[in-house]
C-alpha cells in the first residue's frame, strides 16, 4: 500500500493526506497561514474572498463536479434577477413561487402584508405544502 506522501505547501512537511489531490497543507494552521500570507504579498489582489473556496463541502442538489465556480455564480445571478423581475412586474403564481423557492434551497418564505397569529407567530408560504402555515421558529433551511 502506498501512501501518497504530500509535501506541506506552507511548511514544507511531508505528510500523508486525509484527502487526496485536495489537499496542499499537513494541517487547517498551516493552510490558514498560507491564505494570511498570501493575501500580505498581494493586497489589490481584486477578486480575493469574493470566489467560495473550492474545498467548501459540497451543497445538495449542487454537483460541484465539471462545474466551476463561475457557472455557479451566474446561476445565483440568474435566479436573483428573476426574483427581482417577479417582485416589480406581477403577481407571482404560486408555481412561479415554488420553482423560486426551490431554486433558492427554501422552503419558507415570510409574508408580509399578513398578520402574525395570536401567539405571535408570523405567516409563511409553505413552498412545499403551497399553503400558509404559521411558525414560530423556522426550521434551519434544509
Ligand atoms: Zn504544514
Amino acid at each position: 500500500m502506498d501512501k501518497y506522501l504530500y509535501t506541506c505547501d506552507y511548511c514544507a512537511k511531508t505528510y500523508v493526506p486525509k484527502r487526496r489531490y485536495k489537499q496542499r497543507f499537513c494541517s487547517n494552521s498551516c493552510r490558514v497561514n498560507s491564505h494570511k500570507r498570501k493575501n500580505k504579498l498581494s493586497p489589490a489582489k481584486p477578486d480575493a474572498g469574493l470566489k467560495a473556496p473550492t474545498e467548501k463541502p459540497h451543497k445538495e442538489g449542487i454537483s460541484m463536479a465539471g462545474i466551476g465556480n463561475a457557472t455557479i455564480a451566474n446561476i445565483v445571478t440568474e435566479v436573483g434577477k428573476s426574483l427581482l423581475i417577479k417582485e416589480e412586474d406581477k403577481p407571482v403564481t404560486k408555481a412561479e413561487f415554488q420553482r423560486l423557492a426551490d431554486k433558492l434551497g427554501q422552503r419558507y418564505i415570510l409574508i408580509k402584508n399578513m398578520d402574525a397569529r395570536a401567539d405571535g407567530a408570523p405567516a409563511y408560504f409553505d413552498t412545499t405544502l403551497q399553503e400558509i402555515v404559521h411558525l414560530k421558529f423556522l426550521p434551519p433551511w434544509k
